[in-house]
């Protein structure tokens, strides 16, 4: 009889924002698929996030839902408070759940500007910061965010969006910065065009023009995002923090 190989992230806890479908979903699958044990956060999606963790126990991992709106305080460190309690504290922190409310700066209202700055930038840091208490204390972890190329290249009827992502690269490079020296990596992932929610209400004319700017020639899957997130949480990330990694099929070099 033979051992089973031992997995890249077996041991590890991984807590994944927004992690009912899309982005979110794919990779709490394959942190599990690595050997992580995930606490799936949802919104409002109680049901879909019900399955995923049903995926997650189905490949042999545990798996808590645990509900929570990423841009209230509270209800983050609850959140973070309950993962730890049924799996232990999160040595992996994915910070994916992000809206858009895309409108030209003339018309953009107050609230939308607010709602996105509140999710997609506070609320990655309001989870970052609920998470660091166990990492400090193990001396090790991995914090990776889900920006986007819109925070490098900026877009028409995006800025609150592209405000947001461009400021979790100055969060992210400052997070590396103040926890190196404790074995925690801080780095983000910066998706070009995936399909999913976010991406299905617009129009045949935008995602042409978007098409003619990969060199790839395609738009990205979810799974084309999920092993980059999983790598960064494993072994082959050890020595990479600070990174702002583009998942793009050459969309934008820089
Ligand atoms: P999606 O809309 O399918 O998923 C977003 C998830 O975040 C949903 O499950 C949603 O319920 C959750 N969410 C939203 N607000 C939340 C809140 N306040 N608290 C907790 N959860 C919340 O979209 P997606 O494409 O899977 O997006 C995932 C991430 O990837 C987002 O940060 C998005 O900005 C980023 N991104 C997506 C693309 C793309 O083309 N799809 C490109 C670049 C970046």
């Amino acid at each position: 009889m033979t051992d089973e190989p031992e997995l890249a992230l077996q041991g590890e806890i991984a807590l994944v924002t927004g992690a009912s479908r899309g982005i979110g979903r794919a990779i709490a699958l394959e942190l599990a698929r690595q050997g992580a044990d995930v606490g799936v956060n949802y919104s409002a999606s109680a049901e879909a996030a019900g399955a995923v963790a049903a995926e997650i126990r189905d490949l042999g991992r545990e798996a808590v839902v645990v509900q929570a709106d990423i841009s209230d305080a509270e209800a983050v460190t609850a959140m973070t408070k309950t993962v730890s309690a049924e799996l232990g504290a999160p040595t992996i922190l994915v910070n994916n759940a992000g809206i858009t409310r895309d409108m030209l700066a003339m018309r953009m209202k107050s609230d939308d500007w607010h709602a996105v700055v509140g999710t997609n930038l506070t609320g990655s840091f309001l989870a970052s910061q609920s998470v660091l208490r166990g990492m400090l204390r193990a001396r090790k972890g991995r914090i990776i965010t889900i920006g986007s190329v819109i925070g490098t290249v900026g877009n028409a009827g995006q800025a609150n969006y592209a405000a947001a992502k461009a400021g979790l690269a100055g969060m992210t490079r400052s997070l590396a910065q103040e926890l190196g020296s404790r074995g925690i990596t801080v780095n983000l992932v910066a998706p070009g065009f995936i399909q999913t929610d976010i991406t299905a209400d617009l129009s045949e004319d935008v995602v042409g023009a978007v098409m003619q700017r990969i060199p790839l020639e395609r738009l990205g899957d979810p799974a084309d995002v999920a092993p980059l997130v999983a790598f960064l949480a494993g072994p082959g990330g050890a020595y990479i923090t600070g990174q702002v990694i583009h998942v793009d099929g050459g969309m934008v070099m820089a």
